[in-house]
């Protein structure tokens, strides 16, 4: 008897989950429909959607608005290359990042995922020295706990503690890797390292402004983010903003670094640019990175260009979440988030288990005294059970909702996390 979800049980077999030890895995939760911050199941059950798909569904499922935009996009043309032939969602988009960006940042490079964002990045830093004559700048300074995704030079950014780097040292170019100071006396040590000839052999800081990630959702101040902008102006060495997860409203400002008060000279964007519709990401560089790519001869041509750079459809997702963010009151609603996370999770800060709460914007951090993995995955499944879906990781429990979420189902997630912590 063939049951609902033959798909799942005949493609199983032939697929391979991300990040995933296949042997021991449970399998995927089927699901037929998602609206609002609800995913529903195959078998009737719905789960309140507390990360929003890797955070990048900022306003919900099945907006009606995105929804609409992507299918009028659809009749007309649905991909064209971006080399030679212009798409018209594209270039409104690019205006339109131009615009919504600080200060000079107004060239955008599309790209399809976060990671290919960040390389795009880094190779924009690298050549920018190169086409200056400055042919020995090849490295990063990245930090401790990072995370800027999955291909070779996003990894070698990457926390080097972290699982992947372990297991891919040696093939990973290696970066320099400081720790994000906290405190004088740790910002004292960086400036001493960022002025000790750094730049002769580094092309640019790349950072998680305010919330590091994937790395275990842990912050620092715009205060000592504007400190690590200044050090690296102050020694000629470019800065990227990754505000793949921190862009597009997540900490409560548009972007990150505006709470910081600094213009990067690169800011990569990527997760909640389409609304979680379709895969989209940018690079946006600054006028003067742009202009040293600039010449008669194709030699100094930034070398880069996916094949779906540009896609039209992914675009029109991207203009329609703009119009969200102008029409909707998507900001107010983070800050509401922030004040009811704060409110209903600061209590937990006493609880036995717990080493640290952390919350910022729509971001909210349990983070545990000795947690294990086999811990979080009982968390999970009793996360399902609890009708919500929440992937703690590491020694965190962690909230990254769609804007849209209402007090009600906030409040059921953080029920939920109490829950599973037990009374203490
Ligand atoms: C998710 C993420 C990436 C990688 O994006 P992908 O689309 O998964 O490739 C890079 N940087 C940060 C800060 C991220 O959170």
């Amino acid at each position: 008897m063939t049951t609902v979800t033959d798909w799942l049980e005949q493609g199983y077999p032939h697929s391979w989950l991300p990040y995933t030890q296949m042997q021991i895995a449970d399998m995927p939760l089927p699901v037929t429909h998602a609206e609002g911050v609800t995913l529903h199941l195959e078998d009737g059950r719905s789960l309140i959607d507390g990360i929003s798909s890797w955070w990048s569904v900022c306003h919900g499922y099945q907006h009606p608005h995105l929804i609409e935009a992507i299918q009028k996009q659809a009749e007309k043309v649905t991909h064209i290359m971006f080399a030679g032939l212009a798409n018209e969602p594209a270039y409104r988009l690019a205006k339109r990042l131009a615009d919504l960006t600080s200060g000079e940042l107004n060239r955008v490079f599309f790209s399809d995922s976060g990671s290919v964002a960040v390389e795009v990045a880094m190779k924009m830093a690298v050549q920018y020295w190169k086409n200056k004559g400055q042919t020995r700048r090849t490295k990063l300074i990245s930090f401790r706990n990072g995370y800027h995704g999955d291909t070779m030079g996003a990894m070698s950014v990457g926390d080097p503690d972290g699982w992947t780097q372990q297991t891919f040292s040696g093939f990973c170019p290696r970066q320099y890797v400081l720790d994000i100071p906290q405190d004088e006396y740790s910002l004292a040590e960086f400036h001493d390292i960022m002025a000790s000839g750094l730049h002769e052999t580094a092309a640019a800081v790349i950072i998680e402004p305010l919330v590091q990630g994937a790395g275990g959702i842990k912050f620092h101040s715009a205060d000592m983010l504007a400190e690590i902008y200044r050090t690296a102006k102050e020694n000629d060495i470019l800065f990227i903003a990754d505000e793949i997860a921190t862009g597009m409203g997540r900490t409560g400002s548009m972007f990150a670094c505006e709470e910081a008060g600094i213009v990067p000279d690169i800011m990569c964007l990527g997760k909640g640019l389409s609304g979680g519709m379709l895969p989209l990401a940018a690079t946006i560089a600054t006028e003067a990175i742009y202009a040293e790519f600039q010449d008669d001869t194709l030699g100094k041509a930034f070398l880069h260009g996916p094949t779906y750079m540009g896609n039209p459809l992914a675009c029109a997702a991207a203009n329609a979440s703009l119009d969200l963010f102008e029409n909707e009151p998507r900001l107010e609603q983070v800050e509401a988030i922030e004040q009811q996370l704060y409110d209903g999770l600061s209590g937990l800060a006493h609880h036995p288990r717990v080493k640290q709460v952390r919350v910022k914007g729509a971001i909210a951090a349990v983070q545990l005294h000795d947690a294990s993995w086999d811990e979080m995955f009982a968390f999970r499944r009793q996360f399902i059970e609890l009708g919500v879906w929440l992937r703690p990781f590491s020694d965190v429990i962690y909230m990254m909702p769609s804007f849209t979420i209402q007090p009600d189902e906030l409040q059921q997630l953080m029920a939920a996390v109490k829950k599973v912590l037990g009374e203490a």
